[in-house]
């Protein structure tokens, strides 16, 4: 199988240069040529398969020039022994009958960017021992706060490779600066901008993108390469826990095999719902994806009116890996439904940087309209609908996981749909403490410091706090620099020396 590049069909590479190069020289996301397949006999017989058995299955499919033998050693450093708090990984929590978390925040970081970037370091040190064998593999990456302490995470110490996080200084929660500038490691060094996570991803973009510093770099002996979810290696890990849902939705007795289900994703760059569309074009049987969002409602409108503007405010929110107004994965499902129209796709992708926005054909409306549902949720509303769910279920969301359950509730009192539903769950509510514990008892984090509010919460709702941010406590940043955008290429140099 080959990948080709959202912005010129005529590119045709392995599935190791997509994953080692990131993305495409001229600005285009990568995409496998095809879907492949997978029968409902197939999906019998991988449900009989843990999480590993399955990831290896899926992963197969789309990395055709990685052996066998490689992604077992992949996907075994991943998730293998020890290394995510849940053996089943991606486990299910079922809220009622028809409803049910996947709860993707088992990893070291509480975060679910953890299932794509605990295996993405192991697929780019194979992908780049194929195809750039002498390199050393600069990952350069913008976070809205999750991906960065994932990223560091899953890189640090691996051989051939440095690590750069850029995070909006004023856009993390404070568990999240501070995961993050606590990081240990010998190849990794993080830096807070002045700006949002737009500004961060398009100055990385930027720098990926310059020929001049690629060469700079290409004389050193190393080359760029991303963690962010324009990675395609970020996406194919995420195929797995759709699919594996669907397994367990199966073995539950929840649905029967062959039936739908919907799927609810809490939504920013649109990489985890894209993901979900993978899986269901592959053949797992899904009706409709519910792409929640929170008060950075881009994506709603875009759905329901096939315009996408992103001249609008932008809000800092109480679910801030969510506060993104330039959803990049998106390209990747206009190329897809535009029929692979590379013109077209590049067409839309420079109206929105040069004038912000674009509206996309009668066609693609239709399909996006025909497996799409879009809708929002404030913070008002984040909050009451963790209140909510806590007296309902006992069970205790995050701020990014309460946007998707409400989005569905909505979604569910208009249409009646009875269809049975995963909501992907993204976060570990300890990583938004203050939020959360304001949601269940308003008013009592008045005056706290963080570490007081997760005790709170723990009082409160009884729920545990993962050792590996209880464990933060006291510890000294390491890392408490601050730059201006235009500035982020010389701290790119300065930490390369
Ligand atoms: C990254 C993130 C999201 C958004 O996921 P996308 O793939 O960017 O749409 C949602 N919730 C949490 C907690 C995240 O870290």
């Amino acid at each position: 199988m080959f990948y080709t590049s959202t912005r010129d069909r005529s590119i045709k590479v392995s599935s190791s240069q997509a994953i080692a190069h990131g993305i495409s020289a001229e600005g285009g996301l990568f995409v496998p040529e095809e879907i492949p397949q997978i029968s409902l006999d197939d999906i019998k017989r991988i449900a009989g398969l843990d999480y590993i058995g399955r990831a290896k299955e899926i992963l197969s499919l789309y990395l055709t020039d990685f052996t066998a033998d490689e992604i077992d050693t992949c996907v075994k450093g991943a998730y293998g022994e020890g290394k995510f708090s849940s053996e089943k990984i991606a486990p299910l929590h079922k809220l009622e009958k028809g409803t049910d978390i996947l709860e993707l925040w088992k990893g070291p970081t509480c975060a679910f960017k953890d299932m794509a970037l605990q295996l993405l370091p192991h697929l780019l040190t194979v992908a780049s021992s194929k195809s750039a064998p002498d390199k050393q593999i600069v990952i350069l990456v913008a976070t809205s706060g999750d991906t960065g302490k994932a990223a560091l995470e899953g890189f640090k110490d691996v051989k051939n490779t440095k690590i750069l996080v850029f995070y909006p200084n004023d856009g993390v929660s404070p568990m999240q600066k501070l995961q993050m500038t606590t990081q240990e490691g010998n190849n990794v060094g993080v830096c807070a901008i002045e700006g949002n996570f737009d500004d961060a991803q398009s100055g990385v973009k930027a720098i990926f993108t310059d020929k001049e510093v690629a060469k700079k770099l290409d004389e050193n002996g190393m080359m760029f390469s991303s963690a962010n979810s324009i990675n395609w290696g970020r996406l194919v890990p995420q195929v797995v826990y759709y699919v594996s849902a669907y397994c367990d939705m199966v073995n539950s007795g929840e649905i029967e095999l062959g039936e739908k289900m919907n799927v609810v994703v809490p939504t920013g760059n649109f990489g985890n719902i894209l993901a979900a569309y993978y899986a269901k074009e592959m053949g797992v049987p899904v009706n409709k994806l519910i792409c929640a969002s929170n008060a950075n409602n881009v994506l709603t409108d875009f759905l329901k009116t096939g315009t996408y503007n992103r001249k609008r405010d932008f809000y800092t929110t109480i679910s801030p890996s969510m506060d993104i107004l330039i959803s990049s994965n998106l390209e990747r499902l206009l190329f897809l439904l535009s029929g692979m129209d590379d013109g077209l796709t590049a067409d839309w992708m420079a109206q929105l940087s040069k004038n912000g926005c674009y509206k996309v054909n009668d066609e693609v409306f239709a399909k996006l309209n025909s497996m799409f549902e879009a809708g929002c949720c404030d913070d008002d509303g984040t909050k009451a609908c963790i209140a909510k769910t806590f007296g309902d279920y006992k069970y205790l969301c995050d701020t990014h996981t309460a946007v998707a359950v409400d989005v569905y509730n909505k979604y569910k009192a208009e249409t009646g749909d009875a269809t049975p539903t995963v909501i992907a769950s993204t976060a570990n509510p300890f990583k938004f403490s203050k939020a959360v514990l304001d949601a269940v008892r308003p008013g009592i984090s008045e005056g706290m410091d963080e570490f007081d509010m997760v005790l709170g919460l723990h009082v409160e709702t009884g729920e545990d706090c993962p050792p590996q941010l209880a464990n933060l406590k006291g510890k000294t940043p390491r890392f408490t620099g601050c730059c201006k955008k235009e500035d982020m290429e010389q701290v790119v140099f300065d930490m390369l020396k």
